[in-house]
C-alpha cells in the first residue's frame, strides 16, 4: 500500500469529524499482515480541551432529555449495530487480529451492553418511602454526573467501549472516549452509527491518541468520572491520578486467570474449554486462562489432551476460514512473548508444546503458536506475570485445597474456573478462591452485561465495577428528598 492511500483517522467532537490540532500520528497496523491500514492522530491537550468543552456544553441539554427518549435512541442504535454486525466484526479482525468468529462474538457482547443500557427507565428509577414518620415521606432520585472520560485497551475494540458509553450516555451523561491507538478504527464506526441512530451532537466525542490525552482527561476540571480498562501499571496510575483530582474512577486492570482441574472432572470438556480460553483471541483476553492447576491423578491425561488439541489449531489471518489462532497485536508484543518462553525454559518449566516451532505460521504478521509449559511453580515469572499471549502454564497439585492456596498467591484475581462434578468441592472453591468472576466447567466466565464485571485485587481499582447495577451507580448520583405535606 502506498503512503497516499493510507486513511488518516479523525477525531469526533461536537458531532463533527475534525482534524486534531496535533500533527503527530502513529501507524495502525493489521497484525496479520504487518500492513499499515491507517494513521491515527496522537492528539494533544488542546484537542482534549476542545472535546471536553463540547461534551460539557452538550451535557446541559442532554441531561434534560426524558429518559425514555434517550432509551429510544439506544433501541435504534441496537438495530443499526445488528444490521452492521458482519462489517463491525470484520473491522475488529482487521485491526486486532482475532478470528472473525471471535470478533463476531465480541460484537454480540457489545450489542448486549446496548440492550442492557436501553432499560434505563427501569434501571435508573429511584425509590420512595411514603411514611418515614407521621406525615413525612422520603424519596431517592437519580441524576447523571456530567462529562465522563473513557480510556480503552486494544484487545476488545467494541466490547470494552460498549461497557462504558451506552450506559453513561443513556443515564444522561456526555462522554469523551479515547480508544486504544493500536485499534482506533472501530470506535469511529460506532460513533457514526450512534449519530445515525439520532444521538445529538456533543453527547459522544472521540479523541484519539496516547498518554497525553489520558492525562488531559484525568486533569480536566470538567471531567467528573473516568472509566479505564487496560494493563495493571496504567490502571494503577489512572486510578491514583484521577482520584487525586477528586474524580470518580473505575480502573479495570491486568489479569492472570486460573483454572483448576480435579480428578472427577470431564477431562474432554476441560481440554476443549481450556484450549479455547487459553488460545482464543491469541491469549489477549483479560479473561484468558493462562494458568491451570491440575490434580496429579489426572495431570498426564489433561496435559496430553491439551497438547493434542493444540496441535490441531489452525493459525493464520483471522479472516480466513477455520482459523482459530490469529496474530498478537504488534511485533514488540511477539518479541516479548518469545522472551517469556525463553524465561520459562530458563526457570526450569517443562516446555511440552513450543509455539515457536509451528511450521504452518504465515511469513508476515506477528504470530506465535500455542505454547504449553508443564511443571510450573509459583516462583516462576511465567506463573506470576500477565504474558497476554498464547502461552499456558500448568502446575500439578495434590488436591483442591493446594490448588486454591496456590491460586490465591497471585496478585491478580479476575477470573477463576473449576472443572469438577462434585458439588461440595464447587462450594469449597466458591468460598475460598480469590477472584471476582468464577466459572464451573466453563473456560471464560465473563459475565453478561446485566451483571458486574467484577475483578478483585490488582485486577481492579475502585469500588463500582462496569456493567450491571454497579455501572448504573457509577454513572449516576442521588438526591434524597424528605417532605412534610402541610
Ligand atoms: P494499555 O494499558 O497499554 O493501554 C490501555 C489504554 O491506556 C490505552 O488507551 C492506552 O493509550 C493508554 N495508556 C497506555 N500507556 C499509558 C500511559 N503510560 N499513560 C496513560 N495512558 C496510557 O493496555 P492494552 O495493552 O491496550 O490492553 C491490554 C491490557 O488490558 C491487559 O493487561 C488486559 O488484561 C487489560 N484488560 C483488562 C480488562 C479487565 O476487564 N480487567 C479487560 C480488557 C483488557
Amino acid at each position: 500500500m502506498t503512503q497516499t492511500k493510507v486513511k488518516s483517522i479523525q477525531n469526533y467532537v461536537g458531532g463533527k469529524w475534525v482534524t486534531p490540532k496535533s500533527d503527530q500520528t502513529e501507524d495502525v497496523i493489521n497484525p496479520a499482515t504487518g500492513e499499515v491500514i491507517a494513521r491515527v492522530p496522537i492528539s494533544s491537550d488542546e484537542d482534549v480541551e476542545h472535546a471536553v468543552e463540547a461534551a460539557a456544553e452538550a451535557f446541559e441539554t442532554w441531561k434534560e432529555v426524558a429518559v425514555p427518549k434517550r432509551a429510544r435512541i439506544l433501541f435504534k442504535y441496537q438495530q443499526l449495530l445488528v444490521d452492521h454486525w458482519d462489517e463491525l466484526a470484520e473491522l475488529i479482525t482487521v485491526e486486532n487480529g482475532k478470528s472473525f468468529k471471535e470478533a463476531y462474538g465480541e460484537v454480540q457482547r457489545g450489542i448486549e451492553c446496548v440492550e442492557f443500557a436501553a432499560g434505563a427507565p427501569t434501571l435508573t428509577m429511584g425509590s420512595q418511602l411514603p411514611s418515614i414518620a407521621s406525615g413525612l415521606e422520603s424519596g431517592v432520585y437519580r441524576y447523571p454526573i456530567g462529562v465522563v472520560g473513557g480510556i480503552t485497551p486494544f484487545n476488545f475494540p467494541m466490547m470494552v467501549p460498549a461497557w462504558m458509553f451506552p450506559l453513561a450516555i443513556v443515564t444522561g451523561n456526555t462522554f469523551v472516549l479515547k480508544p486504544s491507538e493500536r485499534t482506533p478504527l472501530l470506535a469511529n464506526r460506532l460513533a457514526e452509527l450512534f449519530e445515525e441512530a439520532g444521538l445529538p451532537e456533543g453527547v459522544l466525542n472521540i479523541v484519539h491518541g496516547a498518554h497525553e490525552v489520558v492525562n488531559g482527561l484525568l486533569d480536566h476540571q470538567k471531567v467528573a468520572a473516568i472509566s479505564f480498562v487496560g494493563s495493571q501499571p496504567v490502571a494503577e496510575y489512572v486510578y491514583k491520578r484521577g482520584t487525586q483530582n477528586l474524580k470518580r474512577v473505575q480502573a479495570l486492570s491486568g489479569a492472570k486467570n486460573h483454572s483448576i482441574v480435579l480428578r472427577d472432572a470431564n477431562i474432554e470438556n476441560a481440554v476443549d474449554q481450556i484450549i479455547s480460553a487459553a488460545f482464543g483471541s491469541a491469549g489477549e483476553r483479560c479473561m484468558a486462562c493462562s494458568v491451570v492447576a491440575v490434580e496429579n491423578a489426572v495431570a498426564d491425561e489433561l496435559v496430553e489432551g491439551l497438547v493434542r488439541k493444540a496441535n490441531g489449531i489452525k493459525i493464520g489471518n483471522g479472516l480466513d476460514e477455520d482459523v482459530f489462532l490469529g496474530p498478537v497485536i504488534r511485533d514488540q508484543h511477539k518479541e516479548r512473548t518469545l522472551q517469556y518462553i525463553e524465561t520459562g525454559e530458563n526457570e526450569g518449566a517443562k516446555l511440552v508444546r513450543d509455539g515457536r516451532e509451528d511450521q504452518n505460521i504465515p511469513n508476515q504478521g506477528y504470530f506465535v503458536g500455542p505454547t504449553i509449559f508443564d511443571e510450573v511453580t509459583s516462583e516462576m515469572k511465567i506463573w506470576q506475570d500477565e504474558i497476554f499471549a498464547p502461552v499456558l502454564s500448568i502446575s500439578r497439585v495434590e488436591n483442591l485445597e493446594e490448588a486454591v492456596q496456590l491460586t490465591n498467591q497471585s496478585r491478580f484475581a479476575n477470573g477463576a474456573c473449576l472443572f469438577t462434578n462434585d458439588g461440595g468441592r464447587v462450594r469449597t472453591f466458591r468460598e475460598t478462591i480469590d477472584a471476582g468472576m468464577l466459572g464451573v466447567n466453563i473456560g471464560v466466565p465473563a459475565p453478561m452485561a446485566f451483571f458486574p464485571f467484577s475483578g478483585w485485587k490488582d485486577s481492579f481499582y475502585g469500588d463500582l465495577h462496569v456493567n450491571g447495577q454497579d455501572g448504573v451507580e457509577f454513572y449516576t448520583r442521588k438526591k434524597v428528598m424528605t417532605t412534610r405535606w402541610v
